[in-house]
């Protein structure tokens, strides 16, 4: 079937992927092993999805366009590999899905060109969020994103692009941009430009001590733009007490939330936490 005949639909941001060089790239950075056991959020026309499945143990798809879940079934439902879930991957509670099948258990890779319009709610279902990360959580996410979003994951301190998001997911995940992709990779080509990441997650040393208080810090810090971090937390701790303990974190009093690194951040929640001794 040729990509045009299945129409994309918009309210499910469909954007077939055309381009190999794209995909080479996306299973490239999925250093795929015989052993793997890979979850697809999105497999659409199954353009990833076939590649996918010549490199791995197992593959789980989950496809919300109910149009799109017959053709795979179809096409890759005789595949032993290949286990195919449909319903909205936000909502669906994959692991108790799985229960049934036991050879599809046990996920520890995602790849996929996912739907750019839910793309915070799938990253924070994959990784948890700061407070509560997934308490199981994958070696390695391989994902097709906006490229403005990527920029963001991978920024370092001090750029423009490093934000509330780089800190978030930073603090949980080694981030990585492995390519850009034009947009006229896509049928239809999106608006934008996108880029493959690859997020490895790994524990933050030291952690924050208390969680909750540093997706507060994080929040409020990031609130308003190109402001100084004390103004912006003015709500939160007190002018001196925060100069103070800028410097005795070895930071420049007059700095802005873009120019912390994840480190500062936590060492400043965790300073925070530690009770006044004046
Ligand atoms: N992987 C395919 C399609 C990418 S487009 C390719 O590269 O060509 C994004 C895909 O995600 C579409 O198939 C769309 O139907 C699906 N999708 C959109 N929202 C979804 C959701 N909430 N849960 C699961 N799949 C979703």
């Amino acid at each position: 079937m040729k990509l045009q005949e299945q129409r994309p639909r918009k309210t499910f941001a469909q954007h077939w992927l055309k381009s190999e060089k794209a995909l080479d790239a996306i299973v490239r950075a999925a250093q795929l092993q015989p052993g793997d056991r890979v979850l697809e959020i999105g497999p659409g026309t199954g353009i990833l999805t076939r590649r996918l499945l010549r490199g791995v143990q197992s593959l789980v798809a989950v496809e919300i366009d109910r149009d799109l879940c017959d053709r795979l079934t179809k096409e890759l439902g005789r595949d032993s590999k290949f286990l195919l879930l449909q319903g909205d991957f936000l909502s669906l509670d994959v692991p108790s899905l799985l229960q049934p099948f036991p050879g599809f258990q046990g996920l520890h890779k995602v790849v996929a060109n996912i739907p750019y319009n839910i793309t915070g709610p799938i990253l924070e279902k994959l990784l948890g969020t700061i407070a509560n990360p997934n308490p199981e959580p994958y070696d390695l996410l391989v994902l097709l994103v906006q490229k403005e979003v990527a920029e963001r994951l991978v920024a370092k301190p001090g750029s423009r692009t490093f934000g509330a998001l780089s800190v978030r997911v930073q603090y949980l995940a080694n981030c990585e941009l492995i390519c850009t992709v034009p947009a006229g990779a896509f049928y239809p080509p999106p608006k934008v430009d996108s880029a493959v990441v690859r997020l490895v997650p790994r524990p933050t040393e030291p952690p924050a001590l208390d969680t909750r208080k540093l997706e507060i810090l994080i929040k409020l810090g990031f609130g308003a733009k190109r402001k100084m971090l004390r103004n912006n937390l003015l709500s939160f701790v007190e002018r001196d007490r925060l100069t103070q303990l800028l410097e005795k974190l070895e930071i420049n009093p007059q700095v802005r939330a873009e120019d912390l690194s994840v480190g500062q951040w936590v060492a400043l929640a965790n300073e925070l936490g530690v009770k006044s001794q004046e």
